[in-house]
């Protein structure tokens, strides 16, 4: 059984996660869970860090984050392994994800010592400056489709600002979170600037969401979770960033060549089995290439490798869990009532595990559930359009805004409609969400802030206004 961190303690919490590989459907480890008084030992280890932790230069804390980036590299198959495992993601991805976190902490560890404030010309003659402040205790609630990228996304910037952390895995996922605790002790962080303590998120992310002591919550999550927790916040007037939901919409016009685009429409929502923020799982397609377009996307979602993630061949592993296929399968069948038309997949395959086959709807419209909700499992509903103003209307039909992409080798129009389409995140002839070097993050109800690039440093900080008078 792993057991909660905090400080440099491993207390037993209150009770046991049994945690899942839905690959198979069996258990595959346990960890120790958090109860209140859990909550208020890691808020008040963080809190005793953050004077020494944020009093160090900018220099020290690069160089204890650039140690933590070494160990994780080194450890890379080891966490992709364990994550694979648990999330059901295959093996490919999960090594990726792994150097990533690695990129990510190498990032934030060189932003330290370069994130800096200004001197103003302000209309008095003396001197203003503006300093970067840490905010102090800063609680991270994550979700379980992509564990420790997203905690690592929050971690290295929160840690880079001289903050210290508490850290609420999803309940379906803790081992990687917990992984990454220790590996932050072994580089040399001080005890209570990481801890972390999986729990229920309706008792323990809520008691976070709501503790006096902790000035910021970063969440990565549902919109319905993010309004709880900004609920939550306001009591105490919470720093707060939200990562929420998305319906993302994948343009494709005429001119674009089929076999690519269908190719990158297929891959963009069903990796990581359409468990994924940004999945383009709107594809709004023109006409003259409708009828084409469907059928090269439903050869190539035939053609993917579903199968055991631990295979370096497979390219679709199973839903996190039995809920989520079953959820995911209430949406198949609302496709099929509600007038679209199931072109393939929907299925389960016959073996154990949480699996899906990937499933495309064509002639789908707005106002169908399966068009205007966020599915998170491989479904994608494609509706035609011909013009585009209508294909800029549909693109922005819903709720959400965080990510998109849009196929043209017309360039004049390719700027046109990628400015006209309001999502935080959008890509033009590629089908990439993420540079770790450039803001991330969602319009409307996809959230508030921006995570990864220097905007990351912004949303874990403070700034303070200094004036000097040299003429008093
Ligand atoms: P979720 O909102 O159910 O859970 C996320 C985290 O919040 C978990 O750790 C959970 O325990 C905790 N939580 C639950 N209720 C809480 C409460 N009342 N107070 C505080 N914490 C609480 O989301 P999920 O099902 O784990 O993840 C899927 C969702 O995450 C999808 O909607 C997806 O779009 C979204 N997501 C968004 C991004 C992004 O960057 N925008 C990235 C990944 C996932």
């Amino acid at each position: 059984m792993h057991s909660l961190l905090i400080g440099d303690k491993r207390p037993a919490g209150s009770g046991r996660i049994t945690v899942l590989e839905p690959a198979l459907g069996t258990p595959m480890d346990e960890v120790a869970s958090a109860a209140e008084a859990d909550v208020n030992a890691a808020v008040a280890a963080a809190k005793t860090a953050f004077p020494h932790w944020s009093g160090l230069t900018a220099v020290a804390r690069a160089d204890l984050l650039f140690r933590f980036s070494d160990l994780v590299r080194s450890r890379a198959e080891e966490l992709a392994t364990l994550e694979a495992r648990n999330v059901g993601k295959p093996i490919g991805d999960a090594r990726w994800e792994a150097n990533h976190v690695a990129d990510t902490l190498r990032y934030y560890a060189g932003a330290a010592d370069k994130f800096f404030g200004e001197t103003i010309p302000v209309k008095k003659g003396g001197l203003d400056i503006t300093l970067r402040d840490a905010l102090g205790v800063v609680g991270l609630i994550v979700p379980w489709n992509f564990p420790m990228v997203i905690a690592t996304w929050k971690l290295a910037p929160a840690l880079a600002c001289g903050n210290t952390v508490v850290l609420k895995p999803a309940s379906l996922t803790p081992l990687t979170a917990l992984r990454l605790g220790e590996l932050a002790l072994e580089a040399g962080l001080p005890p209570g600037v990481v801890n972390v303590i999986p729990g229920p998120g309706s008792t323990v992310g809520a008691l976070l969401a709501a503790h006096p002591d902790v000035a910021k919550i970063g969440f990565t999550g549902e919109t319905a979770t993010g309004r709880a927790i900004l609920q939550a916040s306001a009591q105490t007037i919470k720093r707060v960033s939200l990562e929420l939901g998305g319906k993302s919409p994948n343009v494709i016009f005429g001119d674009t060549d089929v076999a690519v685009a269908a190719r990158h429409a297929v891959d963009s929502v069903f990796a990581n089995a359409g468990q994924d923020c940004c999945a383009r799982s709107r594809v709004i397609v023109e006409r003259s290439i409708y009828p084409a377009l469907v059928d090269a996307m439903a050869a190539a979602a035939r053609n993917m490798k579903v199968g055991d993630p631990l295979d370096p061949a497979t390219e679709m592993g199973p839903l996190v869990s039995a809920a989520q296929r079953e959820r995911t399968e209430q949406y198949v069948a609302l496709g099929t009532s509600g007038g679209a038309r199931l072109v393939c997949g929907g299925a389960r395959p016959e073996r154990p595990g949480f699996f899906l086959t990937p499933a495309i709807f064509a002639d789908a419209r707005p106002r169908m559930r399966i068009v205007d909700e966020e599915i998170f499992g491989p479904v994608v509903a494609v509706m035609p359009f011909d013009t585009e103003e209508e294909a800029v209307a549909l693109a922005n039909d819903s709720i959400y805004g965080l990510s998109g992409s849009l196929w043209t080798n017309d360039m004049k129009r390719g700027l046109r409609v990628a400015r006209a389409i309001r999502t935080g995140v959008l890509s033009v002839n590629s089908s990439s969400s993420v540079h770790l070097q450039a803001p991330f993050g969602g319009y409307r109800q996809s959230g508030l802030g921006r995570e990864l690039g220097m905007h990351a440093m912004d949303h874990y900080s403070e700034t303070k206004n200094i004036y000097f008078e040299t003429n008093p």
